[in-house]
């Protein structure tokens, strides 16, 4: 943790093989942050620059944070995260000073990946004061933004929300947050996959993800990841009753699903 608590620091582990699904996602992120870096040379050759920032929309749970931290692990990159709504709760003034002093530590610590959750947190507010405040700190991002523009610092800014529709329009103008990302919840194919991951290197009886996926539909990943917690719990539980390990069954998972909601249903109503 930092001196001040609103922003969290490490270097993520996860990568992209952690990620289940998202292949369209993963590709465009490959090509505007990933192979810049790798391959700078053939970005040179086509006139292109490198970096920028990435905005991610999309239901909650769905793996935007995941993501992020993934694209921090495949650049061996540090990863800091912001969460807007806390450093709103700061004076004015302090507020922009700090949002400076991240960018400035991001620099000081590359390459690095900057995440901002809850970006619409700075559009949208009704309140006189309120919008004051949001508008300065939109205008000290911009102010951060504009400054990466400027060459290969190898700091990489990734802006979350769950609802762009609030985000303040200043954000999306050219060069500012140019590219948008919608994370979808996962197809069936990815909803197999996300649970494979999960229980990767548990006890499991033989398991049929497959049924599992179709009855899952709308599902986001933070579902998922409940769904086969419940299970084990439940085959702990088994475990310790009778002194030996227990292996998580279909049964398991499919009593856990039924007692989970999809929560990204509301997102789409
Ligand atoms: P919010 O909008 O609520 O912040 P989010 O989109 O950032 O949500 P995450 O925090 O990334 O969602 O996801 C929550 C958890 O769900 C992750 O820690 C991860 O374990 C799991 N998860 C979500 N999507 C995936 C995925 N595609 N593959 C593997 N795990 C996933």
């Amino acid at each position: 943790k930092d001196e001040h608590s609103l922003v969290e620091s490490d270097k993520p582990k996860e990568t992209f093989e952690d990620v289940g699904g998202l292949e369209e996602v993963k590709k465009k992120i490959r090509m505007n942050f990933i192979l810049p870096l790798q391959q700078p040379e053939i970005f040179k050759a086509y006139g292109k620059e490198a970096g920028g920032s990435l905005l991610l929309f999309g239901p909650p749970g769905c793996g935007k944070t995941f993501l992020a931290r993934a694209v921090a692990g495949e650049i061996d990159a540090n990863f800091i995260h912001i969460e807007l709504q806390a450093i709103l709760s700061m004076y004015v003034g302090q507020s922009e000073h700090n949002l400076h002093d991240v960018f400035q530590k991001a620099r000081e610590n590359k390459p690095c990946v900057i995440f901002i959750d809850e970006l619409d947190a700075m559009g949208g507010s009704r309140h006189q004061m309120r919008q004051h405040h949001e508008r300065m700190l939109v205008n000290q991002l911009l102010t951060e933004l504009d400054g990466l523009q400027s060459g290969n610092d190898q700091v990489f800014v990734i802006g979350a929300t769950n609802t762009p529709w609030y985000l303040d329009s200043a954000l999306r103008r050219p060069g500012r947050f140019n590219h948008l990302v919608f994370v979808p919840p996962p197809e069936e194919e990815e909803r197999s996959t996300i649970l494979q991951l999960k229980l990767a290197g548990k006890p499991t009886s033989s398991l049929s993800l497959g049924k599992l996926a179709a009855e899952t539909k709308l599902f986001s990943g933070a579902d998922l990841e409940q769904v086969v917690n419940d299970a084990v719990t439940s085959a702990m539980e088994r475990t310790f009753e009778t002194g030996e390990i227990q292996p998580i069954t279909q049964d398991d998972l499919r009593k856990a699903l039924k007692e989970r909601k999809a929560t990204t249903i509301e997102w789409f109503a």
